[in-house]
């Protein structure tokens, strides 16, 4: 199969490094899945969106051609442009997850030890606990008071101010097996080395002096939710900037090209959806993970704002409906080509990523998506001149991995993961191909197309 850039015009070329650059500017500054939503919201409003809270309260009737969205718990945000054919035809979904792999602030953190001050972090998502160790690091969330208010934190991404970090033993003290003994409880961040003018815990005390100056108890951790994600800005990588180099683009990479994409519907046949959901990389749990009610629910609220609500409705609206579970998937690293079947897994540059199934030990727990399904999809992209590849995640038996896929298809729906291949992926700097991120984008504005009737 042939690298795309041997095909690229130079007019292709172009457009791909334009839309790559507001896809990095996008990185640099939004790397929570707050952050994203914030985003989401931001933009949508500039193109028109309504918020579907608004159209409920203003009592106004949603119709064809409207577009609304909804955010649940900051964390979660479904985008739609509403078709001219009934919601009960089903919909074109795109479904990416907007949580990345991260440390977690505990929620009793501060304490000091041989004269730094310390912060107790608890990992979330697979990570490989030594990558994270020896890097300049950010805090970002939020803080909630007991008053109601919400104060945003943002420390360490200022390119003049200072980080935090993890420290890592010097090679010269490491035994053979260090690396593999590394435990989630020594991942306990350094935040600083000043004594306060105190008898006891000087080193903490003057850090929550720090914090209260900036109307911060030390009680207030208790109810607040800080991510440690690394510092800095999203970078284009390779010697022929072909590539970019960030933090989470596992799922962010699919969240930016899903909601771009939705951006540029207008008037569709089906009723047409962004969805970006939380905690995929835990499990898809919680309120805002991909199991909650949260999307179904909202599918029903809009039924109800066109007039046209039943429970019934709803549920052939959802099994009628087609989504692109949108993530990205293992690409094969030359540096470790042993776990790959190089035949079968994904490359960099060959397009959009298609996996039939994902799954481990004979495709256990996973969506295995329809042939009669992908046969359409192949015609659908053919005809929009989406470059795609069709792969497998590793040689068989030697790992896996699961997405959203097989909770969307428990409604009964058509569903194929489809995404971009990722290098390094679930490490701190994560790496993907610009032609592979504008044929993903290609492909999710091709499917807002698809014809849904047999
Ligand atoms: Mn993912
Ligand atoms: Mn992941």
């Amino acid at each position: 199969m042939k690298n795309l850039w041997e095909k690229y015009s130079d007019e292709e070329k172009k457009s791909i490094q334009d839309f790559c650059e507001g896809y990095r500017d996008f990185l640099s500054t939004h790397k929570t899945e707050r952050e994203f939503v914030d985003y989401a919201v931001e933009e949508a409003e500039k193109q028109g969106f309504k918020s579907l809270e608004s159209v409920i309260s203003s009592g106004k009737k949603l119709s064809a051609g409207d577009k609304v969205y909804a955010v649940y718990m900051n964390k979660t945000i479904a985008t739609f442009v509403l078709g001219t054919e009934p919601l009960e035809k089903g919909m074109l979904i795109t479904a990416a997850h907007i949580d990345s792999p991260r440390l977690d602030i505990k929620q009793k953190p501060l304490y000091e030890s041989q004269g730094f001050c310390m912060m107790d972090t608890h990992y979330y998502g697979g990570i490989k606990k030594y990558q994270w160790t020896a890097l300049p690091l950010a805090l970002h969330g939020v803080i909630c008071k007991k008053d109601g208010t919400t104060k945003k934190v943002v420390f360490g991404e200022d390119e003049n101010g200072p980080v935090i970090g993890l420290s890592d033993l010097l090679p010269h003290l490491e035994k053979k097996d260090d690396k593999k003994d590394f435990s989630g409880e020594d991942l306990n961040l350094l935040i600083g080395n000043t004594p306060a003018n105190v008898e006891k815990d000087k080193f903490k005390t003057f850090i929550i002096n720090l914090l209260k100056e900036k109307g911060i108890d030390e009680q207030d951790f208790l109810s607040a939710e800080i991510e440690v994600v690394p510092s800095g800005k999203a970078r284009n990588f390779g010697l022929d900037n072909s590539m970019i180099m960030a933090y989470g683009q596992d799922d962010r990479v699919c969240g930016y090209t899903s909601l771009k994409s939705i951006f540029e519907v207008e008037n569709p046949k089906y009723t047409c959806v962004s969805l970006l959901v939380d905690k995929e990389e835990i499990g898809s749990v919680g309120a805002t993970g991909m199991q909650s009610k949260f999307f179904e629910n909202v599918v029903a609220e809009i039924m109800n704002a066109q007039g046209d609500y039943s429970e019934l409705k709803v549920r052939r609206t959802m099994q009628n409906s087609a989504t692109l579970s949108s993530d990205v998937t293992g690409a094969v690293d030359p540096n470790f080509t042993s776990p790959y079947n190089t035949e079968t897994d994904a490359h960099f540059a060959r397009g959009v990523n298609f996996n039939k199934y994902t799954g481990h030990r004979g495709k256990y727990e996973s969506n295995d998506a329809n042939p009669e399904f992908i046969a359409k999809l192949r015609d659908c992209f053919d005809n929009a001149n989406v470059n795609y590849q069709m792969t497998e995640m590793g040689k068989v038996d030697q790992g896996g991995g699961g997405t959203i896929a097989y909770i969307m298809a428990n409604y009964g729906m058509n569903v194929i993961d489809a995404g971009v291949p990722v290098l390094n992926m679930h490490a701190p700097w994560e790496i993907t191909s610009k032609a592979d991120i504008y044929e993903t984008y290609k492909c999710y504005k091709a499917f807002y197309n698809f014809e849904l009737s047999k």
